[in-house]
């Protein structure tokens, strides 16, 4: 099933569109089923959990942090992850920097940008996104990479409220893209992707319709 479900989501979005698998709350036998296919990318919301999936799966999964995420949980997963999507105050990439720094590497984030109209999601004002950019403190953070914004738009069925919401954000990601070498823009969901894709995402994350719904909502 999962295996059928990737593929046909992979047959609807153009190849330039990165796929994260979102693997939260599902087991690592899963995520087996998805990597023996050929699929490296995948997400999870927890660090603890990426932590123990990592210990257990192949070495080659590209690793994506895309929930909320605590300054004090980033050392335990510096050494190994691919991007982390969430990334919504300085004092948090500040942590990142040096949690990087200790594992000699650089690692790439996006920060999150506050799209939905409803007020109980995480993340950055564009104001606050400009402010971090242009500060010469971010400019001398050589353990992390900027490379892009995440969004989350509202839940909803409202189309047009969607396209507004991702059409905000892919202008802000637009305005910032030359300057600062953006190339990911990372939005969409399982009920959104295809908008978002039109709108101008490049990377989405899709959870349930390829590993099927969650016991519990997060
Ligand atoms: C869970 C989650 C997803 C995937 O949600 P689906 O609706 O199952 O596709 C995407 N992004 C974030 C940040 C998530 O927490």
């Amino acid at each position: 099933m999962i295996a059928e479900n990737l593929k046909k989501v992979k047959s609807e979005i153009p190849d330039k569109v990165t796929l994260i698998a979102v693997s939260k709350t599902k087991p690592v036998e899963d995520i087996l089923e998805a990597y023996n296919t050929g699929h490296r990318d995948f997400g999870e919301n927890k660090v603890q959990e990426m932590v123990d999936k990592y210990e257990r799966l192949p070495k080659d999964i590209q690793w994506h942090m895309i929930g909320h995420l605590q300054r004090n949980k980033v050392k335990y997963m510096a050494h190994f992850v691919h991007l982390i999507h969430g990334v919504d105050s300085f004092k948090l990439l500040r942590e990142i920097n040096k949690q990087a720094k200790k594992c000699d590497r650089v690692i790439d984030c996006l920060l999150q940008a506050k799209i939905a109209e409803e007020d109980s999601k995480f993340g950055l004002s564009f104001e606050e996104i400009t402010q971090i950019l242009n500060s010469d403190e971010f400019k001398a953070l050589e353990n992390i990479r900027v490379i892009g914004l995440m969004g989350m738009a509202t839940f909803t069925d409202d189309e047009e409220q969607l396209k507004r919401e991702f059409e905000s954000l892919h202008s802000k990601y637009k305005y910032h893209q030359t300057e600062y070498r953006f190339d990911t823009l990372s939005m969409g969901m399982s009920g959104d992707y295809k908008l978002a894709i039109d709108h101008g995402s490049t990377m989405i994350r899709i959870g349930s319709s390829i590993f099927g719904a969650r016991n519990y909502q997060k």
